[in-house]
C-alpha cells in the first residue's frame, strides 16, 4: 500500500441505519439503511410516493423516525438540540418562501448581525447581485425569489443544504440558474441532498444517487 493511502472507509455525512418511518398504519419508510457520501449532490431520485421527502426531512428531524437511527458525520440526530441542527443543516422548498420584506430583511431573518457586505458577498454566492438587498422579496420572480431562499439558508451558516423539488415551480431558464448555483455550491464544499422525481435533472445534477422505491433505496 502506498504511503498515506488508507482502506479507512471517509465517514458519511448521514448514516442510516435501520430507519423505519410510519404515518399511522403506512410505511413511508421501510428498514432503510444507506450511507451518504461527505460531499457533491447526491440526488434522491423516485417517483411521487415513493419516501424521497420524509427521507430528506429526516436529515432535519422535521420527521423523527419511528425506529433505527441517523448519525450526522458519526453522531446521533436524535442526541442534537433541533434547532442547533437546522442551523447546521438547512433546508430549501418546493416553493420559494419569501417573507414580507426586502431581501436584506430576509438574510437578516437568519442572521441578524448580518452586514451589508456580507449580504452582498451571500447573494453572489446565489448569482444574484448586491442591487437586489433593497427589493422587495415578494416582488421578486420565482427564480430570483428561491435563490434568495436558498442564500438565506445559507446566512444560518449551514453546512449541508438539503433540496426538496426546488425547482419544480420555476420555468426551465429559473431552474437551469438554481441547478448552477446548487453546483457551485457542492463544488465548493457544501454538500447537497438534492429531492427530485426528474430523471433528466438528476442526470445533470448527480455526484451520487439514491433511487427510492416503495420506502427503500434500490440497489
Ligand atoms: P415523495 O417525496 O417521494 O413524493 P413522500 O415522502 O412525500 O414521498 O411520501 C411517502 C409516503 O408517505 C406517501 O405515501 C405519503 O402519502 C406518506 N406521507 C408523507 N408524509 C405524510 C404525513 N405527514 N402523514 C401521512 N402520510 C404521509
Amino acid at each position: 500500500m502506498a504511503v498515506g493511502q488508507t482502506d479507512e472507509v471517509p465517514e458519511a455525512l448521514f448514516h442510516f441505519d435501520e430507519v423505519t418511518v410510519r404515518f399511522g398504519d403506512r410505511v413511508a419508510i421501510d428498514r432503510v439503511t444507506v450511507q451518504v457520501h461527505d460531499g457533491g449532490v447526491t440526488v434522491l431520485l423516485g417517483p411521487s410516493g415513493s419516501g424521497k421527502s420524509t427521507l430528506l426531512r429526516c436529515c432535519n428531524r422535521l420527521v423523527v423516525p419511528s425506529s433505527g437511527r441517523i448519525l450526522l458525520r458519526g453522531r446521533d440526530l436524535a442526541a442534537m438540540d433541533p434547532i442547533g441542527l437546522r442551523r447546521r443543516v438547512g433546508m430549501v422548498f418546493q416553493r420559494p418562501t419569501p417573507f414580507p420584506g426586502t431581501v436584506f430583511d430576509n438574510l437578516r431573518v437568519a442572521d441578524p448581525e448580518l452586514s451589508r457586505i456580507a449580504a452582498t458577498e451571500l447573494l453572489g454566492t446565489v448569482a444574484l447581485g448586491g442591487s437586489m438587498l433593497d427589493r422587495e422579496a415578494t416582488e421578486l420572480s420565482g427564480g430570483e425569489a428561491q435563490r434568495v431562499c436558498l442564500a438565506r439558508t445559507l446566512a444560518t451558516g449551514c453546512e449541508v443544504v438539503l433540496a426538496d423539488e426546488i425547482t419544480s415551480s420555476l420555468d426551465a431558464s429559473a431552474a437551469a440558474q438554481v441547478e448552477r448555483t446548487v453546483r457551485s455550491l457542492a463544488d465548493h464544499g457544501r454538500p447537497v441532498l438534492w429531492v427530485t422525481h426528474d430523471v433528466v435533472q438528476a442526470e445533470r445534477l448527480a455526484d451520487h444517487e439514491l433511487r427510492i422505491e416503495e420506502g427503500r433505496v434500490a440497489d
